[in-house]
Parts: structure tokens; C-alpha cells; sequence
């Protein structure tokens, strides 16, 4: 493989980690690929959590903006205790193993909101109907606690959802379910048996777990198949990049860097974070043609 070797992050590159409005972002595809392009960025990947949704779309505005793409999803995986993001790139959306993991999440998700609003029903006056009137897309949306927080609002319980999640639909309410995922191993064997790649998103970031993935935790997700890991995500501490740059260096793995751009639903800026062009010829030459 390349002889990457970085130590510091690249100053011009590829936005490999990028939200839309296909999961919690707040602009469109061919907005995240003209906000590039103007950014002189050499390409983006579309990331969304969990879906495949916004591709095509994104493949249309990469190709009328000009500007190449990286076919991407953030999928959220657990290992042990630990809530895991994975970003996994250009595999085969059609590979049966991975629309079964998909589609088996979004069902178990899906069961978990309807216990947690069976459970808030005792207590608030919502019904799951209501739950499902604050739904934009209704069967097609992923009904979470954003939407029970909505329904809770629109029964004139709370205010706004703010008051809502530090309310009934707090995590640590006692009507609180945990969201379903699968496994770190199943994760990466759906990825690798689509022919993709797959990388740890930021594996350093303190701030959204209590307990981060252990070396041994990451050495055997190596073990397993994994490609790489996000070392250049804002979230993750100097001491973290070290750490990660190690296992890195020790293991071959790929290095890559993304902003994990929200649009105006975070502060995160496009392209604060990039991947090298090295690095994203061997994601293309290890991923599948699309
Ligand atoms: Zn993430
Ligand atoms: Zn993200």
C-alpha cells in the first residue's frame, strides 16, 4: 500500500465526513457540493447516518457542479459499552447483508420509540399517533425522540423540544430506552461483504462517550477488516490524534480527516478537516466502481 506517513493534517484535500438532509443536516446535497467546490476542495463524501438515501442526489449535483464524490454513511455501531460512529465508503447500496443490517436497525429503532412513547403515555397525554403526525416524511422517516419531544410540545406539555429533552424524553428519564445498533463486528463484516471500506469516525472524541474504544477494542476491529481511522475530526484531543496516529502507523491503516459538517446545524465549518489525495485513491481502489 501507500507510504502515507502524515503526522499533520493535510492543508488541501477532500471532505470526507458531511451531513445533508438526508439524516440531521440542514442543507441539500448540491449545496454541500457547490459550498465545496467554492472551498476549492478536491471532493467530498456525503456521510448521512445510517441511509443511502441522499446518493443519487448527490451523485446529480457532483456531476452538475463538477466536482468528484466519495458514496458515503455514517453508521452507528456499539461495542460492549461503547456507542460507536463508523464511516463506511463506497460499497454496494444493493449487497443484501448490508440492507438487512439496515433495515433490521430501523425496525428495532422503530419498536424502541413505540415502547418509549407506550411508557410516556402513562404519564403525558400523547399517543403514538401524535408522535407520528410530527413525522416530515412519515414510513420513510427514522421516528425518534426528536419526534416524541415534537409531539409532547404539540400537547402543550412542554414549551419547545429543548424543554421536552430535559423533560420526559431526557436520556436519563425513566422512560428512556437505548437506541439499537448493531455491533462493531457486524458492521464491518457488512461492509467488507458489500466491498467497502471502513473507518472508525472520530475514535478519540471524549466528549460523546464515557469510556472511548480501547486499543485492544480497535486491534481487533482491525483483526476484522477495518481500513482506517479518523484522526482529523475536530472532536478528537492532540493526545487522542497521537494515540490514533500510532495505532495507525503500526497497523497501515488509512488516515482521514472530515469536518462532519451539519450545514447550519452545528458550528462545524466544511472543510476544516480534509483527507489527503493518497489516501482517498486507495479508498477508490479498495471500495467498489459505482
Ligand atoms: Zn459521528
Ligand atoms: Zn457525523
Amino acid at each position: 500500500m501507500t507510504e502515507i506517513g502524515i503526522t499533520a493534517p493535510p492543508a488541501v484535500g477532500w471532505d470526507i465526513h458531511c451531513h445533508t438532509v438526508f439524516s440531521d443536516g440542514t442543507e441539500t446535497p448540491l449545496t454541500l457540493l457547490r459550498q465545496a467546490k467554492a472551498l476549492g476542495l478536491h471532493g467530498v463524501a456525503i456521510s448521512d447516518h445510517d441511509t443511502t438515501a441522499g446518493w443519487q442526489e448527490a451523485l446529480d449535483a457532483s456531476r452538475e457542479v463538477g466536482l468528484p464524490l466519495l458514496r458515503g454513511t455514517e453508521i452507528t455501531a456499539a461495542d460492549d459499552d461503547v456507542s460507536v460512529h463508523m464511516l463506511a465508503f463506497q460499497y454496494d447500496p444493493t449487497n443484501v447483508r448490508i440492507r438487512e443490517m439496515f433495515a433490521s436497525t430501523r425496525a428495532a429503532r422503530l419498536r424502541r420509540s413505540q415502547r418509549m412513547v407506550a411508557l410516556i403515555a402513562q404519564d403525558y397525554p400523547i399517543a403514538w399517533e401524535d408522535v407520528l403526525a410530527q413525522t416530515r416524511e412519515g414510513e420513510r422517516t427514522t421516528v425518534g425522540r426528536p419526534h416524541i419531544a415534537d409531539a409532547l410540545v404539540a400537547a402543550g406539555v412542554y414549551r419547545n423540544r429543548s424543554e421536552a429533552f430535559s423533560g420526559a424524553v431526557s436520556s436519563t428519564a425513566k422512560y428512556y430506552l437505548p437506541t439499537p445498533s448493531p455491533t462493531t463486528r457486524e458492521v464491518v463484516a457488512a461492509v467488507k461483504d458489500a466491498g467497502g471500506v471502513i473507518v472508525i469516525a472520530h475514535a478519540g472524541d471524549p466528549q460523546r462517550n464515557r469510556n472511548l474504544l480501547s486499543d485492544r477494542q480497535i486491534g481487533r476491529l482491525i483483526d476484522e477488516g477495518l481500513d482506517g481511522l479518523e484522526v482529523w475530526h475536530r472532536g478528537n484531543p492532540p493526545e487522542q490524534r497521537e494515540r490514533l496516529l500510532g495505532i495507525a502507523a503500526k497497523h497501515d491503516l488509512l488516515v482521514t480527516g472530515g469536518s462532519d459538517w451539519h450545514g447550519k446545524g452545528k458550528p462545524n465549518k466544511l472543510g476544516e478537516n480534509l483527507t489527503d489525495d493518497a489516501t482517498i485513491r486507495e479508498i477508490l481502489r479498495r471500495g467498489v466502481r459505482l
